[in-house]
């Protein structure tokens, strides 16, 4: 992604209804024009004081406030993090895609998880496990698939490349699911966009690995 200050809302790739009936179109509406809406907003608000810091992608933004200190760089990170972290989870979701991977991510599955049914449970109790706030993610490292979570807008930065996340913040379900994160993640593997991922996959897979600058793509440095 190339795009950089001023970052812009842009149009989820569906209509805010085409995920019903597993993610309600309230939610998606609240989801995308308020909660990612105002991390755009902060993060264009902190980086008009930084005149230096506007050529940045949000993947360059995330990895050099990573590495600094200091009340402006964390609200950077925190941000830049929020807009990241949405985009993904909204770009991973399409309506009716298919049910399962194919392909070398189907293959890396079989391997990592068993069966995709083993996946599925796998990746459930690791999004049941955050505490609070956060997202749980798949990832594909240097020694394969494996599970990530990350707390409140953390990204999973130098653990691979994401294929998949889901936002188990309760804005994500509470309106539709109230309390219950379970039923969440169950709805939410219907609407799962596995053309997606395999696409990261393979992406992944391509680029060389052990290289000390890789800004571009979805992997983050
Ligand atoms: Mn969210």
């Amino acid at each position: 992604m190339t795009e950089r200050y001023p970052f812009e809302n842009t149009p989820l790739p569906y209509p805010y209804d085409a995920l019903e009936p597993y993610i309600d179109e309230k939610t998606m509406h609240l989801h995308h024009d308020r909660h990612l809406k105002a991390y755009i907003d902060n993060l264009n608000g902190i980086l008009k004081k930084y005149p230096q810091l506007q050529t940045l992608t949000l993947e360059q933004l995330i990895s050099a406030a990573g590495q600094r200190t200091g009340k402006d760089w964390t609200a950077i990170v925190r941000n830049a993090g929020g807009v990241y972290n949405h985009r993904f989870f909204f770009s991973g979701m399409c309506p009716e895609g298919k049910k399962a991977p194919e392909g070398a991510l189907a293959a890396a599955i079989e391997r990592g998880f068993g069966s995709l049914d083993g996946f599925r449970e796998k990746f459930a109790e690791a999004a049941l496990s955050v505490f609070g706030s956060g997202y749980a993610w798949l990832v594909s490292g240097r020694r394969g698939l494996c599970l990530v979570t990350t707390a409140n807008q953390e990204t999973p930065a130098g653990a691979g490349t994401p294929l998949l996340n889901l936002d188990v913040w309760e804005h994500a379900y509470y309106l539709k699911h109230y309390n219950k994160r379970a039923d969440y993640i169950g709805d939410w593997w219907n609407v799962v966009d596995w053309d997606a991922a395999e696409r990261k996959y393979d992406r992944g897979r391509a680029r060389p690995r052990g290289g000390s600058s890789s800004s571009h793509g979805s992997r983050l440095p």
